[in-house]
């Protein structure tokens, strides 16, 4: 049974103006359907087609360049549409607003941590807010489309709310201003699938 592409939740507009329309249909439409493409074709004829892709990227062969890229690229978009959408932003309550106070102190510490994450990752990856068993969460980032249920990328537990900082994710918009695609996505955040997934997560 192959991968497919999710469709995108909302329209390519919706993320206007901190996402612009053409990054994300170029985006969902090009990179997302290449990593899936892809992953299927690393996936034929392997023992691994028919398991779910966290079982897939948990026990991965990291030799494996060709299924750490693509199951990787596949998850990591699949996660990032998820977790944003219109009138979102805002901050989030609860058991996950508890969490994060606990981890970091407040939610402007929080924010603080994960930008910095974010833009300190050289070239091509992705910073993470991460769930452990118990409730804990940290902010890591990884290189290319590895993420934290692979194994010893230096960054441990189940993503929970993720964003791409490879250029493809905001060029378009922002060309070389990281910084600003960052500070702008906490206004598409959409916390109640943060939350749903750190319930799922802890
Ligand atoms: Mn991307």
């Amino acid at each position: 049974m192959a991968f497919t592409l999710p469709d995108l939740p909302y329209g390519h507009h919706a993320l206007e103006p901190y996402i612009d329309a053409w990054t994300m249909e170029i985006h969902h439409g090009k990179h997302h359907a290449g990593y899936t493409k892809k992953l299927n074709a690393a996936l034929e004829g392997s023992d691994l087609a028919g398991k779910s892709i966290e079982d897939i990227l948990g026990s991965l062969d990291m030799n494996n360049a060709a299924l750490r890229n693509n199951g990787g690229g596949y998850y990591n978009h699949s996660l990032f549409w998820s977790i944003m959408g219109p009138n979102a932003g805002g901050k989030p309550s609860g058991d996950l607003a508890d969490a994060i106070n606990t981890a970091f102190g407040s939610f402007d510490t929080f924010k603080e941590k994960f930008a910095s994450a974010a833009a300190t990752r050289f070239g091509s990856g992705w910073a993470w807010l991460c769930v452990h068993k118990g409730g804990k969460v940290e902010v890591c980032s990884s290189p290319n489309q590895d993420n934290p249920l692979m194994p010893d990328v230096g960054c441990g537990g189940t993503p929970i709310m993720g964003i791409d900082v490879w250029e493809h994710a905001y060029y378009l918009n922002y060309q070389n201003k990281r910084g600003d695609y960052v500070s702008n996505f906490f206004n598409v955040v959409n916390w109640d699938a943060v939350s749903k997934r750190y319930a799922d997560g802890k």
